[in-house]
């Protein structure tokens, strides 16, 4: 599923092709895909507003509207927005004048787009952005205070800290060298600090490197992004640490695979 920095390089790379564009049509192969107004109303207020702004908020992309609505975008499990028209797997374009289109691919039809005129009504219960400088070690402190619920979901609980997921959940608890299975209130102020900065880290050198392509991840302009060379313990399962040779373990935690060193990080 693209997380937070797979979904910040689309934003990226598309903000220079659409901003300051007007969508002229919109085409709808899968109707689901439009969550909020209904089709013809998503339809007809879309077209013929410019294209102001692209922001990310959590894993949520917001396009700002002429109009001061906000066209959002969530591409959950599979998927992506390209410029070039997918093999397959279409299930929306957004045309925009100068011929420039926005392709909407998703292999399993999970992704949705919403059109509101106030984009808090989709985004309001997220959580701090991991980036912000207003996220503290302190901020995370407080905010793993009384939780009994294990460290990794709880990162990747989206009220919690907005847009980490499964694979930099992973990563981040590799890094600090904590055992995804831990309560968040039992983590100590020292490695509290240490996945803080771990979390930071992991996801800008993600960004840095364009994503993390494991499955159906592209970059708008079809490449694949390439973090995922760089991860040691996501999706790694039965290899060995790259720190210290032990065989690295898979875990369900919620329905989701842990890929974790039980070495490296202990279950106190
Ligand atoms: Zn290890």
């Amino acid at each position: 599923m693209p997380e937070l920095p797979e979904v910040e390089t689309i934003k990226n790379e598309l903000a220079p092709h659409i901003i300051g564009h007007t969508v002229t049509g919109v085409t709808l192969f899968w109707q689901g895909i439009v969550r909020q107004p209904s089709v013809e109303e998503f339809c007809s207020r879309l077209i013929g507003q410019k294209i102001t702004g692209v922001e990310r908020r959590g894993k949520y992309l917001i396009f700002g509207l002429t109009s001061g609505e906000a066209l959002i975008s969530h591409l959950k499990m599979t998927g992506s927005l390209l410029l070039k028209p997918p093999d397959r797997f279409i299930r929306a374009i957004i045309h925009l004048d100068g011929r420039t289109e926005i392709y909407f691919r998703d292999p399993r039809k999970l992704g949705v787009m919403w059109l509101v005129t106030d984009k808090n009504t989709v985004v309001d219960k997220l959580g701090p952005e991991p980036l912000e400088a207003g996220f503290t070690p302190q901020v995370l402190a407080q905010r793993l205070s009384k939780r009994t619920a294990p460290i990794k979901a709880l990162l990747c609980d989206q009220s919690f800290v907005a847009g980490i997921g499964n694979m930099y959940a992973d990563e981040a608890l590799f890094s600090a060298g904590i055992h995804p299975l831990r309560s968040g209130k039992s983590l100590s102020p020292e490695e509290i600090e240490r996945l803080h900065r771990a979390i930071r880290q992991v996801l800008s050198a993600a960004i840095g490197n364009k994503g993390a392509s494991v499955d159906t991840y592209f970059r708008p302009g079809g490449e694949i992004g390439t973090a995922h060379f760089q991860f040691r313990v996501a999706h790694r399962g039965g290899e060995p640490c790259p720190v210290c040779g032990t065989h690295l373990q898979r875990i369900p935690i919620r329905n989701r695979g842990s890929y974790f060193c039980p070495k490296c990080q202990p279950l106190k």
